[in-house]
């Protein structure tokens, strides 16, 4: 039985990259869009057509899946204005994070966290994992740092409207410690959140690694690691996660950010690398501002861009998505939670060629899986999960311009 139609929302274009069967759902190919007549039946969009009778025109406006935001830090966020510090290398930053760390009161982590939510709402993100920072306290892993509590309160107020992950963020050394990588799993799975680490050259990352994998199968748990976080060929720590992974055949989704030291390192030990990460069927999440404000410091001018070997990855059918890191914070002082904008700086700094409908999966479809979840494409979705920009290119919408302002589809449909 055909479901009762809706509606038919007049003119439109979609992505021809947000269809996974283009030739079934219709419509008219103009360049890398799908243009024509939308057909909504039972709450879902059934199809297009190239022309004829229409409820309403929507005047070539865009139809798109919404973002997610595979990786922000909601605790840190929106410190700059009061830290007392010039900008400087990875370390650096990291100790002007933690003497701001006084200043995380209640109030003023939800105000900023907050804050986060509403820019990525704005923006059409409706799925976020933000890392949050752990203090590691080897005889009480049962502590939660208030931020977490905090996050957690603010996900299920925002429950409905955007769908917000916590993971861990501590060190890996920490985690070396078997009895404390255990009780910290179960406060993790406890309270339904990623297990994540850093993992740059502490002598203990094999030992944590090995825990956090036992671990997270234990209690079915996503990982997440912030990894090889600088340029040095000595970091090696993608390809430690990648061997884990497959020496004990993990199935969980894991995802690693950075790797930035992937694309600077020799031809051949890179090429292994993304080998073995594709085999490991590792996510990969590249985090172009952090990485070109943070990499390659020290001498007047940068000239590697800190960033992973992002086009090469894709290539080898590594699931890449971008992320948006850090916004305004030690970090990096500059930005907004606006996935749309991380892929423009992505754009840039990887040197990705239109069309831009081609890079749109990086933060929609890619980033989803690489949290463990899948967005639908707009073939077969609830008018509900989608969204209409006021613009009908994407050029605008990924600039962030003037009409990058978007509603659920669900809101154009003639009542009754
Ligand atoms: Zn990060």
């Amino acid at each position: 039985m055909t479901a009762r139609l809706d509606a038919v929302l007049g003119n439109v274009r979609v992505p021809a990259s947000l269809v996974a069967d283009p030739a079934r759902f219709g419509g008219r190919r103009d360049r890398d869009y799908l243009a024509g007549n939308l057909i909504v039946r039972g709450g879902l969009v059934a199809g297009m057509t190239q022309d004829g009778p229409a409820d309403i025109d929507l005047d070539g406006r865009l139809v798109t899946t919404p973002f997610v935001e595979p990786h922000c830090h909601l605790d840190k966020c929106f410190t700059i204005e009061r830290l007392d510090f010039a900008g400087g290398r990875l370390l650096d930053a990291i100790a002007a994070q933690a003497a701001d760390k006084s200043n995380w009161t209640y109030d003023d982590l939800r105000a900023r966290a907050e804050r986060g939510i509403r820019e990525m709402v704005a923006a059409g993100t409706r799925l976020v994992r933000t890392h949050i920072d752990w203090e590691v306290d080897m005889r009480d892993a049962d502590r939660l740092p208030l931020a977490w509590r905090v996050i957690g309160e603010l996900a299920g107020e925002w429950r409905g409207q955007i769908a917000i992950q916590r993971a861990v963020l501590l060190p890996i050394a920490a985690m070396a410690d078997v009895d404390y990588a255990q009780a910290i799993g179960r406060v993790i799975a406890q309270s339904g959140g990623v297990l994540g680490a850093f993992v740059f050259d502490q002598p203990e990352r094999v030992a944590g690694i090995r825990n956090m994998f036992g671990v997270a199968a234990r209690h079915g748990l996503a990982l997440d690691f912030h990894v090889d976080e600088g340029l040095s060929p000595e970091l090696d720590g993608l390809e430690l996660i990648a061997r884990e992974a497959i020496r004990i055949g993990h199935v969980g989704p894991v995802l690693c950010g950075h790797a930035c030291n992937l694309a600077v390192i020799e031809t051949d030990v890179q090429k292994q690398r993304i080998e073995l990460t594709a085999r490991a069927g590792l996510s990969v999440v590249a985090l172009p501002s952090s990485n070109l404000y943070l990499q390659d410091r020290g001498r007047s001018i940068p000239r590697e861009r800190g960033l992973t070997a992002v086009a090469d990855l894709l290539a080898a059918g590594v699931n890449v998505a971008f992320g948006t890191d850090n916004v305004q914070d030690a970090f990096c002082p500059v930005g907004i939670h606006d996935p749309k904008r991380t892929l423009a700086m992505g754009v840039l700094a990887a040197h990705l060629k239109p069309p831009l409908g081609d890079r749109l999966p990086l933060v929609m479809q890619n980033a989803a899986k690489a949290l463990g979840q899948s967005l639908h494409s707009v073939d077969g979705s609830s008018v509900d999960a989608l969204l209409i920009w006021e613009t009908g290119q994407l050029a605008e919408l990924v600039s962030g311009g003037m009409q990058a302002r978007c509603c659920s589809l669900r809101e154009t449909l003639p009542a009754g």
